[in-house]
């Protein structure tokens, strides 16, 4: 261990540590802006820069390593003036259109400008505004307003995608993608990790409020909303909620006041795909198809499949996501029941991710979704409408799209579409007494292993979240190190509760809260709170066999519920 001292207080902490991590210890709060826990740590800013002894100049708090009996002063005078010079350089090159801004309220340079009293012009304005690339399906770019973090790059390299990067030199830098193509003909995947990452407003999401509001005032569309499983742990921090909290029901009643619309659970399509999945697998199984079999529910995955490892798209599951098994079953069933003409049928999605706002465009799928919204997006329809999240009573889902089970909602942790699938396959397999919770399958780690033996059958299955962790779990099958059954994958670092649609948090709770782990907390509390905790129990799964598909897997299943995926020649 080391000794030191921040601004006086003595702290101890193991070798090789930073200045920053000894401060969080000594509850000193040192501002940064390019640094990012698990994202990224380059010193680059300098808004974190202090007094240390031994140190010649000031140093940067994030990679200076301390040392035994070093004194640190993190708010001298000079240490002030140095964060106040950087802010008003960084602002001088950026694009200040704060009123109008998607991050306003919510930037941290902004606030960082605040709270160091930076004057926006003391070095004038100084920039060319550059041209804002929205061509993609998802993400929105806007260089004039990047302040060069590189947080977002550091973001895709995790991913293993590298369509971003800083380009040319000195005070031409930008970030931006090879030969100067638009983010839309890139690899990129779409999963919005960059735009979570972004402190400011350089980086968002492809806007489908104003389509939505528009339907909801047009007299010839009834419109429905779904809300996938995560949406429930994460959107109360758009209000000022505490990390985790499950705000199902106040978000029900907020969708019921956007206007005359009806809100139903996807959990119940996350059933749907449960019992459409484990009927393939067995399938696969017993005909010798090839396995592992490889989930289908996340967007972001599947084009990476489709990029850079083609040759498995046979062992992708055929299961469409739960957003456009959703889709297709309100524009069929849903219409046909009710006497709706699916074009007066307005399907609105709420999702906490930005790869299902291009899924929406994918020819193969239908095009039975008319808009995604983010996390982000429903919270600003909410705070438009002027309603007091916070104060709001619950309601519960409309019918007969409205009680799912704990099994759909725990779909938006990495390992819940496993531990999903695999409690209806121990029922399956097993029969009575089969187990409900397989914990193996839980928590943050990017890749998770295990055997089970259901039923007399044993299955090998593997979980991995982060495509960086996805490449490490294909390349083991490929070279024959590993073999598994069945194998989950989502784009996003501990699943849909940390996609690129969640709302904003500041770095200083990013670096120093586990976001992941209490937001899929909050999914497992509910699961078990549930009556129903298996996808085949759900009422409205038994209610669709019974009046519209038939069966798992038949041919109008097929019709509807499943899809092809092919190699991507272009992006
Ligand atoms: S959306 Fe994902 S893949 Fe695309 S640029 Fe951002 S981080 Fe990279
Ligand atoms: S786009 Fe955002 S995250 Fe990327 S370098 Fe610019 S400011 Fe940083
Ligand atoms: S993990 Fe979830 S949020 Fe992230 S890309 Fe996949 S489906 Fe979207």
């Amino acid at each position: 261990m080391v000794n030191l001292k921040i601004n006086g207080i003595a702290v101890s902490v193991p070798e090789g540590s930073t200045i920053l991590q000894a401060a969080k210890l000594a509850n000193v709060r040192i501002p940064t802006l390019c640094y990012l826990k698990d994202v990224q740590c380059v010193g680059s800013c300098r808004l974190c820069l202090v007094e240390a002894t031994g140190a010649r100049g000031l140093v940067a708090a994030c990679v200076y390593p301390v040392s035994e009996g070093m004194e640190v002063r993190t708010n001298t005078p000079r240490v002030r003036r140095s964060r106040k010079t950087t802010i008003e350089l960084i602002l001088s090159t950026h694009k200040k259109k704060c009123l109008s801004c998607v991050r306003s309220m919510n930037c941290e340079l902004q606030k960082l400008a605040l709270e160091y009293n930076a004057e926006e012009d003391r070095f004038g304005t100084d920039h060319d505004l550059k041209p804002i690339d929205d061509l993609s399906a998802s993400v929105v770019r806007d260089n004039s307003k990047c302040i060069m973090c590189t947080r977002c790059v550091a973001a895709c390299e995790h991913q293993t995608i590298g369509a971003i990067g800083p380009k040319n030199r000195g005070y031409s830098k930008v970030i931006g993608s090879p030969y100067d193509v638009s983010l839309a003909f890139t690899p990129c995947v779409n999963c919005g990790q960059c735009v979570v990452a972004c402190p400011v407003g350089a980086l968002y999401e492809k806007s489908a409020v104003a389509e939505v509001w528009g339907a909801i005032v047009d007299p010839s569309k009834k419109v429905v909303f779904y809300t996938a499983p995560s949406v429930r742990a994460t959107l109360g921090e758009a209000f000022g909620l505490p990390v985790g909290t499950n705000v199902e029901g106040r978000m029900v009643t907020a969708i019921k006041q956007l206007g005359d619309v009806e809100c139903f659970n996807m959990d119940i399509t996350a059933d749907l795909t449960i019992m459409e999945e484990a009927t393939e697998l067995l399938s696969r199984l017993e005909n010798g198809n090839p396995t592992p079999m490889f989930t289908s529910c996340c967007p972001g995955w599947v084009k990476f499949l489709e990029h850079y490892y083609p040759q498995y798209i046979p062992n992708l599951s055929t299961c469409k996501s739960p957003q456009e098994m959703f889709s297709a079953v309100l524009k069929t069933y849903y219409c046909r029941k009710n006497g709706i003409n699916p074009d007066d049928l307005f399907v609105v999605s709420v999702i906490p991710c930005t790869a299902k706002k291009f899924e929406v465009s994918r020819e193969e799928l239908g095009g039975y979704t008319d808009a995604a919204l983010t996390t982000r997006e429903l919270a600003k329809m909410i705070k438009e409408a002027g309603i007091d999240f916070a104060n709001l009573s619950e309601s519960e889902y409309d019918l007969p799209f409205g009680d799912a089970s704990g099994a759909g909602a725990i779909f938006g942790a990495t390992g819940g579409v496993m531990e999903a699938a695999l409690r209806t396959a121990a029922v399956k397999l097993g029969g009575d007494g089969a187990p409900l919770e397989f914990k193996e399958v839980r928590g943050t780690e990017g890749v998770k292993e295990a055997e089970y033996t259901l039923g007399g059958t044993t299955v090998k299955i593997a979980v991995a979240s982060g495509l960086g962790n996805a490449r490490k779990v294909l390349d083991a099958i490929k070279s024959g190190e590993k073999d598994y059954a069945f194998v989950e994958i989502m784009a996003c670092p501990g699943g849909c509760v940390n996609g690129g649609g969640q709302p904003y948090v500041h770095d200083e709770v990013r670096n120093n809260v586990d976001l992941k782990t209490l937001r899929a907390q909050a999914l497992y509390d509910y699961d078990g709170e549930r009556n129903i905790r298996r996808s085949h129990e759900t009422p409205a799964v038994e209610m669709l066999y019974n009046e519209f598909f038939g069966s798992p897997n038949s041919a109008k299943a097929h019709k509807l519920l499943h899809t092809k995926y092919s190699k991507r020649e272009k992006y």
